[in-house]
């Protein structure tokens, strides 16, 4: 029997599979070190997990509006003034399934079939995917090591075509780091406006910026990049809160419609229970958060010093999130126990099965000789597997 071409041709999500690998390692016994998850190994904020308790307790436990509770699209209306300095009303906020289908909503809501989004590479490993699942055609445009990842004008007019529709910015960015500044930001509107694009911009890291570094919503920009905006977020990075599945989007009011509708079909509302949880994140106290990102940034200091100080790896410093790539090209072709290393994938298939040590390899990104560390693990994980990182890299021949 034939099954649906379109499926068929999906990749499982390798950031995902290697994370679950490493746990069913862990839990065999292995000693595995992971800096594969994009996941805060922080556990959610207490007051965060008792209001999910009391909305149990009060019966908070039915259907909700597809779209989310009243209060918590207020809350992140509040959230998006305050923070962002975005206005918005709460029909505008559709609250989702963790930022993953807050990004499917877009774009099934925004893509006819053949329609071209233009995708940064190096890229999240489901964004070609989504796109492809929305009959839309993922365009990728390279921004260079020597850009500091970033990409500009002159490389989007290159890939900009007249099918395109939308242009994904996801800053800060996952897997390099990368934080836009408000003059780069102001160019990609421009872009946009000029090719009437609708872009999507994936924030879900906003809150983790280092070096005094802050992050500017491109939405902010004015009245007219913001009707072309659809801004995606949600709790899982800020708040430690991976495993709830609450994320959001604030948009038009007319796509907010649409996404709407389709998730009315789909899933519902997300989780009543993570609904109210997510509502005491945004309310409640935030020092948790606070302590969260200083303690990041002590991790990504080190493990930046640690991997400069291995012969025949590069890396570029980063600014935001919490994923250091580094560039391994000068070990491809090399050997390890009879093995060679042609790709980024057979470099990390190896570190894990001869030094315990998960890492994502770039080919989840569309880069074939970087390898992505996350440091959202302890300071104790981050010093034995850099150490482990370095015995295997002396053993490469
Ligand atoms: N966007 C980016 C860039 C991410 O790294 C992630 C990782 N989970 C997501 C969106 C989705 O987040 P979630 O579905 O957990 O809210
Ligand atoms: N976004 C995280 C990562 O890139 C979590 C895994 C996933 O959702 O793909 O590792």
């Amino acid at each position: 029997m034939e099954l649906s071409f379109k499926a068929k041709k999906i990749e499982q999500s390798v950031t995902l599979m290697i994370t679950a690998k490493a746990k069913e390692l862990r839990a065999k016994g292995v000693d595995v070190v992971s800096f594969a998850a994009g996941e805060p190994d922080f556990n959610t904020p207490k007051n965060i997990i008792d209001a999910a308790k009391d909305a149990m307790d009060n019966g908070n436990t039915k259907y909700t509006q597809t779209s989310g509770i009243i209060e918590l699209r207020k809350a992140i209306c509040k959230k998006l003034k305050d923070d962002n300095g975005l206005l918005y009303d709460a029909s505008q906020i559709v609250v989702s399934t963790g930022a993953k289908q807050s990004l499917a909503n877009s774009f099934m809501a925004i893509l006819n079939p053949g329609d071209e989004v233009i995708v940064p590479v190096p890229y999240w490993v489901s964004y070609p995917e989504l796109i492809k699942l929305a009959d839309g055609k993922p365009i990728f445009v390279n921004t260079g090591e020597e850009n500091d990842y970033k990409y500009n004008v002159e490389a989007l007019e290159k890939v900009v075509t007249s099918k395109s529709k939308a242009i994904i910015l996801n800053n800060p960015n996952n897997p390099t780091g990368t934080v836009y500044n408000k003059e780069e930001l102001e160019a990609i509107s421009e872009f946009a406006r000029k090719n009437d694009l609708i872009i999507i911009s994936d924030e879900i890291y906003e809150k983790l910026t280092y070096d005094g570094k802050k992050h500017v919503s491109i939405a902010s920009l004015g009245e007219d990049i913001k009707a072309r905006t659809i801004v995606i977020n949600g709790f899982s990075k800020t708040y430690a809160m991976t495993g709830w599945r609450v994320g959001y989007t604030a948009s038009s009011t007319e796509i907010a419609k649409i996404m709407a509708n389709i998730q009315s079909h789909m899933t519902s509302n997300t989780c009543s229970i993570a609904q109210y949880a997510a509502l005491e994140a945004l309310n409640g106290p935030q020092e948790d958060i606070y302590s969260m990102i200083s303690e990041f940034e002590l991790r990504r200091d080190y493990m930046y010093k640690e991997l400069c100080s291995i012969n025949s790896i590069k890396s570029i410093r980063p600014q935001g999130a919490f994923y250091i790539m580094v560039n391994i090209e000068d070990n491809i072709g090399k050997v390890i126990n009879g093995e060679t290393i042609n790709t980024s994938l057979d470099f990390a298939r190896l570190l894990l099965d001869i030094e315990n040590v998960a890492v994502i390899p770039g080919e989840a990104f569309g880069l074939n000789t970087y390898i992505r560390l996350s440091y959202a693990t302890s300071m104790e994980a981050i010093e034995k597997g850099i150490s482990r990182i370095r015995e295997f890299i002396s053993k490469l021949k």
